[in-house]
């Protein structure tokens, strides 16, 4: 798997459409690739922030914003 890949399965992982055989996979190259697993908590992180957002109501700006971040990285 190549870290374009692995991007691209965090993004289905955020939104529970990554199947179980991609998320190991996934998993797997997290364990070599440092860059990934720092990407992959920040995206995690991003994801649980949007969502303390989306309770308080955000701006629907900010919602798009934070959206933007994840569909470029
Ligand atoms: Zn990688």
């Amino acid at each position: 798997m190549t870290c374009e890949d692995a991007h691209l399965n965090m993004h289905d992982y955020i939104s529970g459409e990554l199947d179980a055989e991609h998320y190991k996979h996934l998993l797997d190259h997290m364990d070599e690739c440092p860059n990934c697993r720092e990407f992959f908590r920040q995206t995690e992180h991003i994801q649980s922030t949007m969502r303390d957002f989306l309770q308080y109501d955000a701006p629907s700006e900010l919602q798009t914003a934070v959206s933007n971040i994840l569909a470029n990285a």
